[in-house]
């Protein structure tokens, strides 16, 4: 049997987080009851002008800057025209002649190494609404909330040619906008949607093969059976002696299938011709300089830093940079505690632990890294011990708590008030005094024996270096 390669090149649409929408001043908030968000713009009435969101054009640029694009200095608006009940004006406002963002690439890790992604395009253009089917009425009603709110088309190379290719790119991206803060790239909130472009063809071979598209599948794991099933499918086809047919194909990620949609043949013809209500967007020099310049420091240089400056592991300093409300966490317990190894070591072993045994991730609920910094502060400055600082963490991950707060409401301040220790040591002196009288006698390992009484005898709450001084005081007084 031949042996086949895959080929895939993906369409990515990522929901800006402005505050507006693209063309008008209402609110982008996901939810809200149908048509509530909505304006004489955004839902289409005639005689209406868009005008365009400067904040979009400044998201764009940070995107295409960081995924290593052209930027093009004069870009314009087209009207992809096609009609459907979601869509009001009958048509879209997109890019199709001159995209904002050009010829870029993005570097992906995978299990073979590193690899460079082309990015053949970034374009601007509004979301369109959504149909709400009504099982009680059997009437399918429409909510335009959605419409108009911004979304960014990232259109790659045919340069995948495996699933974990596709799912490494599409982490990256989503850590890249999270990064810029240009958009939280929610997949199961569709804040994120990828289309998949997929063909398949002998090994070897210099032509790609016909291919099919997959739409809007949800989540990355749905992708990856996507990808699995339709690449079979393909190649069983060709085995069979038939042809793939260039079509859009929907993934069923119940029944773990693909069908057919639509076939190019029936496909729209879009029209497209420039938007005359918008003026082309002009990039100057300056604009782009002082965008360039409010770049954040994206995951693989923070990466590079936490390992060259702050001495992390490859491994560690690799999982708090993979998800920026990590590195949030990170960053603000460094800061607090003034050890970013010390901060790494909580995170990785115990604060992970509890998100995931609360079934969450950091980018799910807002936990204060700065808490952590001063939990870690407390037990390196002997204030609490190890166990104490994990159950304070439980209760700032439960509750927000106050740490110092709760260590002195629960007891668990280390005691290193002599006058507190000093009883409690004498007593483990008289209840033990064959110990003591071996140790008098110059079995000096004997003294952690009588330590680890009296810590007990402290409910673990002193500081074991002030236990320590204390008792050898003692035994000497009684040589
Ligand atoms: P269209 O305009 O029909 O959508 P594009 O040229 O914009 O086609 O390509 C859409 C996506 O499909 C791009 O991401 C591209 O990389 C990918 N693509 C194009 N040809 C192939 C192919 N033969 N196999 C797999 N992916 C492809
Ligand atoms: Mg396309
Ligand atoms: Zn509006």
């Amino acid at each position: 049997m031949t042996d086949y390669e895959m080929v895939i090149g993906l369409e990515v649409h990522c929901e800006l987080a402005t505050q507006s929408k693209i063309f008008c001043g209402c609110t982008t908030k996901f939810g809200g009851a149908p048509n509530t968000h909505v304006c004489e713009v955004c839902s289409g009435m005639p005689g209406t002008l868009p005008t365009l969101n400067k904040k979009v054009v400044e998201f764009a640029v940070k995107t295409g800057l960081a995924l290593n694009c052209e930027i093009t200095r004069k870009n314009k608006f087209d009207r992809k025209n096609y009609f459907y009940p979601d869509l009001p004006k009958a048509y879209q406002i997109s890019q199709l002649y001159l995209p904002i963002c050009r010829n870029g690439h993005v570097d992906i890790d995978t299990s073979a190494g590193t690899k460079s992604i082309g990015i053949h395009e970034i374009h601007m253009e509004e979301d369109a609404g959504k149909l709400v089917h009504d099982e009680a009425t059997g009437l399918t009603k429409v909510d335009f909330n959605r419409c108009g709110v911004p979304l960014l088309e990232i259109v790659s190379e045919p340069d995948f040619r495996s699933a974990e290719e596709v799912t490494a790119y599409l982490a990256k991206l989503r850590d890249t906008m999270q990064y810029l803060g240009v958009s939280d790239c929610k997949m199961q909130e569709g804040s994120m949607r990828a289309d998949v472009n997929l063909s398949v063809r002998p090994r070897g071979s210099s032509e790609f093969g016909t291919r099919t598209e997959m739409k809007n599948i949800a989540s990355f794991k749905a992708i990856e059976r996507a990808i699995e099933y339709e690449r079979e499918r393909q190649i069983d086809l060709i085995e069979g002696g038939g042809k793939v047919i260039q079509e859009t194909r929907r993934w069923d990620d119940e029944k773990e299938y693909t069908y057919a949609m639509r076939s190019k043949e029936d496909a729209q013809d879009y029209k497209y011709f420039p938007d005359p209500d918008l003026m082309p967007v002009f990039i100057s020099e300056e604009y782009l300089e002082a965008v360039r310049s409010t770049l954040p420091e994206l995951a693989d240089q923070k990466r590079a830093r936490y390992v060259n400056e702050l001495g992390l592991t490859e491994y560690d300093a690799g999982i708090i940079t993979a998800d920026v409300a990590l590195v949030r966490i990170f960053e603000d317990a460094g800061s607090e505690c003034g050890s970013p190894k010390d901060a790494a070591n909580w995170i990785l072993t115990d604060l992970l632990k509890l998100f995931n045994d609360a079934g969450l991730s950091p980018e799910d609920k807002a936990f204060d890294g700065g808490k952590l910094g001063s939990i870690i502060k407390m037990v390196s400055e002997g204030k609490v011990n190890r166990k104490s600082g994990k159950k304070i963490l439980t209760a700032v991950f439960d509750e927000d708590v106050d740490p110092q707060d709760y260590a002195d409401k629960n007891g668990l301040a280390i005691v290193s008030d002599l006058s507190a220790v000093e009883p409690a040591i004498r007593k483990v002196i008289e209840d033990n005094p064959k110990a003591v009288g071996e140790y008098l006698a110059g079995n000096v390992k004997n003294v952690q024996f009588l330590i680890g009484q009296s810590m007990r005898e402290l409910k673990g709450k002193a500081d074991p270096k002030t236990v320590r001084d204390v008792l050898e005081k003692l035994l000497s007084e009684l040589k």
